[in-house]
C-alpha cells in the first residue's frame, strides 16, 4: 500500500494503522492526527447506531421496521465517510502545492 497522500510505499499498509504509520507521522502529521480522531468518531457513532438499531427492531418486531431503521443508520456513517474522503483530498492537494517537486505525474 502507498501512502494516500503523497504515494511513498508505507511500512504499514492497511487503514486500521495510518495513525501510528512513521510516514504519517514524519510528513502528515496533521493528516495523522485528524484521521485518528475521525476514526474514534466513527467508531463511536457506529457502536452508539448498532446499539439503537438493535433496540429498534428488538422493540418492533416487524420486516418493515427494518426498511425505515436502517437509514438513520446509514446516513450518519455515510456523512462521515464523505467528510474522510473530502479532508483526505484536501490533504493531498495542500500536500502537492508544498511539494510540487516530489509528485510524479
Ligand atoms: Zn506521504
Amino acid at each position: 500500500m502507498r501512502c494516500a497522500l503523497c504515494a511513498e510505499p508505507l511500512t504499514f499498509g492497511y487503514f486500521s494503522k495510518i495513525w501510528n504509520d512513521p510516514h504519517y507521522k514524519a510528513y502528515h502529521a496533521e493528516y495523522s492526527e485528524w484521521v485518528g480522531g475521525w476514526l474514534k468518531i466513527f467508531v463511536i457513532v457506529g457502536t452508539i447506531d448498532a446499539l439503537a438499531l438493535g433496540i429498534v427492531l428488538y422493540l418492533f418486531r416487524n420486516p418493515w421496521t427494518f426498511v425505515v431503521a436502517i437509514w438513520p443508520y446509514i446516513v450518519p456513517l455515510w456523512i462521515l465517510m464523505m467528510l474522510y474522503l473530502q479532508r483526505t483530498s484536501r490533504f493531498k492537494r495542500e500536500w502537492k502545492e508544498q511539494h510540487p517537486s516530489l509528485t510524479q505525474p
